[in-house]
């Protein structure tokens, strides 16, 4: 398909005042006291396309805790080491629940409804840590590698996870231990919980720039290929695979409407950021602390609207 050429110029100022208006609605995630101090007021987004070509807006090179977006990452990664044996644990089915839900668990045996669901997310750490030798040093080497790749996509060494977010996750981690627990009722967890857990609360606390952000996930929009480096992340089916779950199930209980308004694959996280891949063209990371009801930036999911306006980006043609 012939996509005509974007004025950037003008994109990005319309993107402008359509959030303007806007800026510091919703509420900042208040869970962990890290997360709670945020100004609600910034805003960023940054879009990267094929041959390192970037466009960035407002706050775009400040780093944000990534949350739920690393969930895609960690799934990515999975994927590689272990392959489609991932998918005997966990689900691919939207859940129209909130993130960190525990009742279809009971009635599902154990097995979590998709890898983007905090359950899910946990089975998939799980099963990375599996990969990487199990137990609290598989933990270690799995965050050493996903944040080695992290560095390596993004071109910037300089990215951390923040220790004193982790910390905070597990202070106030009772729901995903007890997520993490119940699976392991069902037989569902092949690690003791706190090696899985200590893994997924590290991998939820990176700090990330919207402009980090866009240019890590460029290789979901290129088939599972860096375009840059021509490094292969993942194979074209997989990264298809990932892309048709953010789609169902990038927004947990949103996710039949930002399907229907923005139209393109995304991940939120409880940090603000929202990540969104338009296949063949290029990666979307936006960044505003005020969330909706399920989680979703409220002023990010606004930019996203009028990006797909301007750019007439889409995955139906
Ligand atoms: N770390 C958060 C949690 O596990 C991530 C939730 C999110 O971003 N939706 O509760």
């Amino acid at each position: 398909v012939e996509n005509p050429a974007v004025d950037w110029g003008q994109a990005l100022a319309s993107i402008e005042s359509a959030v303007n208006p806007h800026i510091g609605s919703g509420k900042v995630a208040d869970y962990i006291p890290a997360l709670a101090r945020v100004d609600p007021n910034k805003f960023g987004l940054a879009v990267a396309l094929d041959g390192g070509e970037m466009h960035a807006l407002g706050d775009a090179d400040e780093s944000f805790s990534m949350q739920s977006i690393s969930k895609i990452f960690t799934l990515a990664l999975t994927l590689k080491q272990i392959g489609d044996d991932l998918w005997e644990r966990v689900g691919q089915e939207p859940s129209g629940s909130p993130f960190n839900s525990i009742v279809q668990l009971e009635v599902e045996q154990g097995i979590p409804r998709n890898p983007l669901i905090n359950a899910g997310a946990i089975a998939t750490t799980d099963s990375l840590v599996s990969a990487y030798g199990g137990g609290e040093a598989g933990a270690d080497k799995a965050i050493a590698d996903l944040l080695q790749l992290f560095r390596r996509l993004s071109q910037d060494d300089s990215i951390a996870i923040d220790l004193n977010v982790a910390r905070s996750e597990s202070d106030t981690g009772s729901r995903n231990r007890a997520l993490g627990h119940f699976m392991a009722s069902f037989g569902n967890m092949t690690n003791p919980v706190e090696a899985a857990l200590s893994a997924y609360f590290r991998h939820c606390s990176l700090a990330i720039s919207c402009r980090q952000l866009a240019r890590a996930a460029l290789f979901l929009a290129f088939d599972g290929t860096d375009p840059e480096t021509g490094e292969q992340i993942i194979t074209k089916r997989r990264c298809r695979g990932i892309l048709a779950v953010m789609m169902s199930s990038g927004h947990y209980d949103n996710s039949g409407e930002f399907a229907y308004r923005i139209g393109l694959p995304g991940k939120s996280g409880v940090g603000g950021g929202i990540l969104a891949v338009a296949p063949d063209q290029g990666t979307i990371a936006v960044w505003s602390p005020g969330l909706n009801q399920a989680g979703t930036s409220m002023v990010g999911s606004l930019a996203l609207g009028e990006l797909v306006k301007q750019t007439g980006w889409s995955v139906f043609g």
